[in-house]
Parts: C-alpha cells; sequence; structure tokens
C-alpha cells in the first residue's frame, strides 16, 4: 500500500477521505492543521502566534510545522502506511519533504489532489463541524456526513464545535493563499510523474473508490 500525501483546497474533504482511509485500511493520518491545533491548546508563546496565524487564515511558518511534522514522522511505526494531509503547503515544503522522505528512507508515495471550485468549497466549509476530542470531521450540510445526533459525535458524545478558522472571511484569505501557494505544487509533483487528480465534488464513497485504485 502507497503512503499517500494530499494537495487540495480548504474544505475540499482531505480530513474526511483521510478518515476513511485510515478506517478502511489502518493508514496512519497526520494532519498539520490537527498538529498545530494541538500545539495551540497549550496556550503558551508558541501556541499564542500559532493560533493568531491560523486565524487569519495565514500560513503558519514553515520552520514551525515542520519541527511538529518531523517529531511525528520519526516516531511512526515505519511499517505502517501514512496519509499526509496539509503538507506540503508550498515549493519549500515540497522541497523539504523530498529531504526528510530521503532522511527516512520513504519512496513509496503518492499524491492526489482533490479538485473543488471556490463556490463549492466555500459552502462545504460553512457547514463543516468537528469533534474536539476524537477530530472526526462531520458536515450539517451534507445528508452521508451529518452526525446522527445533532451537535454531538457520533463517535465519543462530545459536542461538535466549528473551526474557528471556517467562516467566510478567513475562508478566502485561505483560499488565495492556496492558489498562490500550494497550487504550484501540483507541476512539481505531476513533473515527477506521482500526481493523481480526483474530483473532489462527487460524493465521498466514489472519492474513496478512485483513490483505492491508485493506492
Ligand atoms: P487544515 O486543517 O489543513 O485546513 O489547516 C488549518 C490551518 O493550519 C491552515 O489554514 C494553516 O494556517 C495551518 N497549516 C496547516 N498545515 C500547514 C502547513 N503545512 N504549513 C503552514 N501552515 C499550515
Amino acid at each position: 500500500m502507497k503512503n499517500i500525501i494530499f494537495v487540495a483546497p480548504p474544505a475540499a474533504g482531505k480530513g474526511t477521505c483521510s478518515e476513511m482511509l485510515t478506517n478502511n485500511f489502518g493508514y496512519n493520518h497526520i494532519s498539520t492543521g490537527d498538529l498545530l491545533r494541538e500545539a495551540r491548546i497549550k496556550g503558551d508563546d508558541l501556541g499564542k502566534k500559532i493560533a493568531e496565524l491560523m486565524d487569519s487564515g495565514a500560513l503558519v511558518g514553515d520552520d514551525i510545522v515542520l519541527e511538529l511534522l518531523s517529531n511525528e514522522l520519526k516516531s511512526m511505526d515505519n511499517n505502517q502506511a501514512f496519509i499526509l494531509d496539509g503538507y506540503p503547503r508550498n515549493i519549500l515544503q515540497a522541497k523539504t519533504l523530498d529531504n526528510l522522505f530521503n532522511e527516512l528512507s520513504i519512496d513509496n508515495y503518492i499524491v492526489i489532489y482533490l479538485n473543488i471550485d471556490y463556490d463549492k468549497a466555500l459552502s462545504r466549509t460553512l457547514g463543516r463541524l468537528i469533534c474536539p476530542n476524537c477530530k472526526t470531521g462531520y458536515n450539517k450540510d451534507t445528508t452521508s456526513l451529518k452526525p446522527k445526533v445533532d451537535g454531538i459525535c457520533d463517535k465519543c458524545g462530545e459536542k461538535l464545535i466549528t473551526r474557528s478558522d471556517d467562516n467566510e472571511e478567513t475562508f478566502k484569505i485561505r483560499f488565495d493563499n492556496y492558489i498562490k501557494e500550494t497550487e504550484p505544487i501540483l507541476k512539481y509533483y505531476q513533473e515527477k510523474n506521482l500526481l493523481n487528480i480526483i474530483d473532489a465534488t462527487q460524493g465521498v464513497d466514489d472519492i474513496i473508490k478512485e483513490i483505492e485504485r491508485v493506492i
């Protein structure tokens, strides 16, 4: 089974797909967004800096994210396939990841681009809910992703919340950042013959079927 790097605009479904692939195939899901959300909860100086950047829609500094990611990759079981959700987000991070993979002798991976347009991604963002405890994602506007009981996590019973950066104003900045910073890495991976493009506007089961074909 191949390791997966997801590249996608905000709210394309990286988190939802990662969760399903983790449940179905035993992937280890590494989300830099989740690592940063954990770091910000600590409330120390670094946590405050991360919170400010995330809530403004900006990217967090490359060095901060790299340290969290590299600790995670180095501590993981080498035999377990992993999904990278949220990294790399710019060319520098893509090159840094190449070096990190070399250092850790990781070469069995593909890149999956989940393609979605601005309006659909915005509408998903505004319906998104997450469980602050087990991190399961839901969407109140998508039948297959609604929780069984309104506002409550199916898995652990915790009250669901809206992410602090899931509002229209911040979404616009995140999407603009995606176009400027992240989209150029598609070409980078295309040239390495690693890129797989999947239509993220289909239902999640169809997306997973397409992913199954390439992993
Ligand atoms: P996500 O959960 O992937 O939507 O990420 C939420 C936020 O975390 C982003 O809007 C960024 O502020 C920050 N973030 C996540 N991954 C990265 C990364 N690789 N580089 C910089 N900032 C990141």
